[in-house]
């Protein structure tokens, strides 16, 4: 393609919204324009790279028995509350007023309605299915450019198996699969144990990239692969170690000390020797939580351990429900009746120090196992940046994460929910046992972008750069130096490359320069009269900003080199 007549539109202003790179750099280098929150137009040089993407995906889909779909994104809404879901998503679905049709967030009601139709025996599974298409979701922050998109492309599979055993190999088909994907579009990834959230079903993962615009926070372990979210992260920490000798609690005055710090200064001790109280409401049930130390509480963890919606005491509360304000509060002499539970570390730990429930004074000698009734001991800790992995002991990054895929066990929740039933070997009706797996295509372009760039632009990989090579003719008004470029474009071109040709007669050869490396393609060809004295013409690597020369006659086998290997 000729940049003189194609539609390249580089620009240096970015708008002030676009804060991350990615979304910075694909408004510059013309890849896509912004037509409201959440939506945007992919222009030529955008859609080739997500052309490039969409095309592995099928490769890796088609090499693991996928069959390809197109299904409709006008869905009728009767199927969507048939499984419940027209409330499980709320906001997020997109409505047709008037027409009961909604704009579908994802395929699963559509992909069991196929199958309760036409999937009758066992003899007819296993069976993959999968599809790349527009995905409508009414999110509610849209930003990061098309990280969050209100309309975006996904390649959404749907696995269908008659026994728990078969959805294994298609749920572990499917994670080899999303491996080669992302390796083959260069990007670096992890993989991340996750919860199955509004989905259903059991087991799930999540691929990730590391990045600051990330909005899931994640611990990594460098040496072992160790990947959790947050939610559910753990370290190795040591528990509280048992003082020998019993001791009879003692109230001590505190004047003024609210925090563990402050506390552990007064009292000359280490701060694990202190119990962090923490008061939250869960239903009508006021639910006293202690950590030991600075540990911080996760309120997931927490709210997976309650089952129910948790949220901290307002100051009154705390006042009426433990006779004491925030930083005063402990096990012994509550007003109210509490549900309490404490972290792991504090499991059967004496010679603690607590509030006394009693503004500016604390409980010494407190004996978990002795004084505090309590209920249940569970990890609810926040892990922190460099504490031990608790698979390697190596120590734990916390890092900021982009989810680019997912996969899920779905289980037969959806099978159930519309009635999509085989007969198993024994004649008997089975719901299909079902998995959903899903790759973001514009993710996986922007992610490529977030871990590939430099200050000048955009460093494409090989395996999904929209061109192969970025042809520069340096002095359009010289006749040989055009003769040799034209030759040259047609030469790679024969040779099957795709080749971006810098033509233009209307900028400067620096202008020219500057866009190649925004542009980023992997090889730029610098036709220029300076080289061309000898009959050269250079090369250069866009990711490493090597360059070097090459005889002209030879030119087009270095390039084919190149891109080839
Ligand atoms: P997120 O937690 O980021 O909202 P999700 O869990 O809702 O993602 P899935 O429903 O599992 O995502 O969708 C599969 C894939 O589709 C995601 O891994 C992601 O790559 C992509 N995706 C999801 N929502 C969006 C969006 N709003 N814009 C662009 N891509 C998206
Ligand atoms: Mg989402």
């Amino acid at each position: 393609m000729r940049i003189s007549k194609g539609f390249f539109p580089t620009v240096k202003e970015v708008p002030a919204d676009a804060v991350i790179p990615s979304h910075q750099l694909m408004i510059r280098a013309g890849l896509m324009r912004q037509l409201g929150a959440g939506i945007f137009s992919f222009l030529p040089l955008g859609y080739a790279v997500m052309k490039k993407v969409m095309q592995i995906i099928r490769e890796e889909m088609d090499a693991i028995g996928g069959q390809e779909f197109h299904l409709p994104a006008l869905n009728p809404i009767e199927i969507w509350e048939e499984t419940g879901r027209v409330k499980a998503f709320g906001d997020i679905l997109f409505h047709i007023k008037n027409r009961a049709l909604v704009l579908a967030p994802t395929h699963e009601e559509i992909i069991t309605h196929i199958a309760r139709n036409q999937i009758r025996s066992y003899k007819d599974l296993p069976q993959l299915w999968y599809q790349i298409q527009t995905k409508f979701r009414n999110e509610p922050r849209p930003k990061s450019g098309v990280l969050r998109g209100r309309q975006f492309t996904m390649k959404d599979s749907y696995s269908m198996d008659s026994s728990p055993e078969g959805l294994d190999v298609s749920y572990n088909l499917h994670a080899e699969a999303y491996k080669k994907i992302y390796s083959r579009c260069g990007l670096n990834f992890f993989i991340v144990g996750a919860s199955s959230g509004a989905m259903g079903g059991s087991g799930s993962q999540e691929f990730m990239i590391e990045s600051d615009a990330g909005e899931d926070t994640v611990a990594l372990c460098d040496h072992c692969h160790y990947a959790a979210n947050l939610e559910v992260a753990t370290s190795k920490m040591p528990s509280a170690v048992r003082l020998n000798g019993e001791k009879a609690l003692e109230e001590i005055h505190t004047p003024n000390i609210k925090t563990i710090d402050q506390l552990a200064k007064f009292l000359k001790i280490e701060t694990n020797k202190c119990a962090k109280s923490l008061v939250y409401i869960s239903g009508d049930t006021p639910v006293l939580i202690f950590m030991m130390g600075n540990d911080q509480l996760n309120e997931i963890k927490l709210q997976t351990v309650l089952g129910t919606d948790v949220r901290p005491a307002q100051p009154e509360e705390l006042l009426a429900l433990t006779g004491a304000d925030a930083g005063s509060i402990g096990p012994i002499g509550l007003k109210a009746k509490f549900k309490i539970i404490a972290d792991k570390r504090l499991e059967g730990a004496n010679g603690m120090y607590s509030g006394a429930n009693k503004n500016d004074y604390h409980i010494g000698n407190i004996d978990f196992n002795r004084d505090v009734k309590v209920e249940g001991n569970y990890d609810l800790r926040t892990v922190e940046d460099g504490e031990s992995c608790p698979n390697c002991s190596s120590p734990l990054r916390i890092v900021k994460g982009i989810e680019i895929g997912h996969i899920f066990k779905l289980g037969t929740k959806y099978s159930v929910a519309l009635g999509a039933n085989f007969l198993d070997e024994s004649g008997k009706e089975q719901p299909i046992i079902m998995g959903s797996y899903g790759i973001g295509v514009e993710r996986i372009v922007a992610c490529h972008i977030e871990q590939h760039h430099d200050a000048n632009g955009i460093i494409w990989s090989k395996s999904i750069a929209p061109y192969d090579v970025h042809l520069i003719c340096v002095n359009p008004d010289s006749e040989s130096i055009v003769k040799t470029s034209e030759e040259l474009y047609n030469s790679l071109q024969s040779k099957g490359l795709s080749v971006l040709f810098d033509d233009r007669t209307s900028v400067s050869a620096g202008f020219k320069f500057k866009d190649a490396d925004l542009l980023g393609m992997p090889l730029q060809v610098v036709v220029g009269e300076r080289n061309m004295k000898n009959q050269e013409v250079e090369l250069k690597e866009r990711a490493t900003g090597k360059r070097w020369t090459v005889k002209v006659q030879s030119a087009v086998d270095a390039v084919v080199q190149f891109v080839k290997n």
